[in-house]
């Protein structure tokens, strides 16, 4: 077998060896169908039963409490910036949102487009380096729901607590930490993530949402935009993204096997030791972006001391088979993404590669 690479793509991002050799092996005659799961009607018995396993899964994994659709839609978050407040955000009432970084930041533009919509705390001011407090939140007394953002993927900033918001749904973007730790769904109104960091290939974006938000759209919304038509057509209104979902599937099960979301957290609490720790103790050759008590376990971003200094670093770890560490294009520096799916090993040899690095050039 060939060698795989070290692979930190911010999405779409590595993929579990188990699951991708699964899919291999069932490539051509899954279940005893004579076909792969891409050339079979979403209308068969082997996809509905796979539909309907894969939002099963997704219930049990992240204990989903009764009262909530689990909804497989297309368009990617970026849909869902747009889906949330046409369907969501009546006259009269206000969207409030959290922003520390780059997607908050776009799911909030998008809601102006739609009615009325206001930022209520940002750390745009310092930035975007931490969360802002979510004990003292002042929400509109209109408020129609308080959308966050759980991870932060271009400043590689991550929630650890959720606000309170009483009757007023909240709504997460959960697009690169879903399933990476346990959660309380049932603080949350709506969840919603496309697939390609934790979950699987591009192509697939699922909403998790309580019954009352998604059963009653508002009446001229165009059809496909609707949480309504997709919820009482158990996400097959039309073609879905199947392949996605049957990767997503495998991606799932693969989870269970590694001990669940409890299990998952463990594991990636000490992949990213390694490498935050290789930052820490690099006598500020390597200077981490987000503030210790807001780093995320799925984004690590930190720069070096000069642009020249990243370039040639970068240019290095290329070299050595690392893919996916240079920072998004609109922040630059560097950044590791460490999703479910990226190895301990491959954290290890990157923290190895740090240090190395930094002995070398010093
Ligand atoms: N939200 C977050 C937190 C993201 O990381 C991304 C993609 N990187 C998006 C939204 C946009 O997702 P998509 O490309 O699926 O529209």
């Amino acid at each position: 077998m060939t060698k795989r690479a070290y692979n930190f793509n911010a999405g779409p991002a590595a993929l579990p060896l188990s699951v991708l050799q699964t899919a291999a092996e069932q490539m051509t005659n899954f279940e005893g169908t004579g076909m792969s799961v891409m050339e079979m009607s979403h209308r068969s018995e082997n996809y509905e039963r796979l539909n309907n396993e894969t939002q099963q899964l997704f219930k049990t994994l992240f204990g989903i409490p009764e009262g909530y659709k689990v909804l497989f839609l297309q368009g990617g978050a970026s849909t869902q910036f747009a889906m949330i407040p046409m369907n969501l955000l009546p006259a009269g009432k206000t969207a409030a949102y959290v922003v520390h970084g780059a997607w908050g930041t776009k799911a909030f533009k998008e809601a102006k487009l739609f009615g009325d919509a206001a930022t209520i705390a940002s750390t745009k001011e310092s930035g975007f380096k931490s969360v802002p407090d979510m004990k003292n939140l002042k929400l509109p007394d209109n408020a129609a729901y308080l959308h966050v953002t759980t991870n932060e993927t271009i400043e590689g900033v991550q929630m650890t607590e959720f606000p309170d918001t009483g009757d007023v749904p909240l709504i997460a973007d959960m697009s690169s930490d879903i399933l990476s730790r346990p959660l309380d769904v049932s603080k949350f109104g709506l969840i919603y993530a496309g697939a390609q960091k934790n979950l699987g290939p591009s192509g697939v974006t699922v909403v998790i949402a309580k019954d009352e938000l998604v059963d009653k759209s508002p009446e001229h919304l165009a059809t496909m935009l609707r949480y309504d038509t997709h919820a009482s057509n158990n996400s097959l209104y039309n073609t879905p993204p199947s392949f996605s979902v049957y990767i997503m599937n495998l991606v799932l099960r693969w989870i269970e096997s590694e001990g669940g979301l409890a299990g998952i957290e463990k594991r990636n609490a000490e992949k990213t030791d390694l490498i935050y720790r290789a930052i820490d103790e690099s006598d500020g050759f390597y200077i981490g972006h987000a503030e210790p008590a807001y780093r995320s376990r799925m984004n690590i971003t930190f720069r070096l001391r000069t642009e020249e200094a990243e370039k040639a670093f970068l240019k290095a770890a290329s070299a050595a088979g690392f893919v996916g560490l240079k920072g998004h294009r609109s922040v630059g520096g560097c950044r590791a993404s460490t999703y479910n799916a990226v190895p301990y090993e491959a954290c290890a040899a990157l923290a190895q590669f740090m240090e190395d690095f930094r002995r070398q050039s010093q």
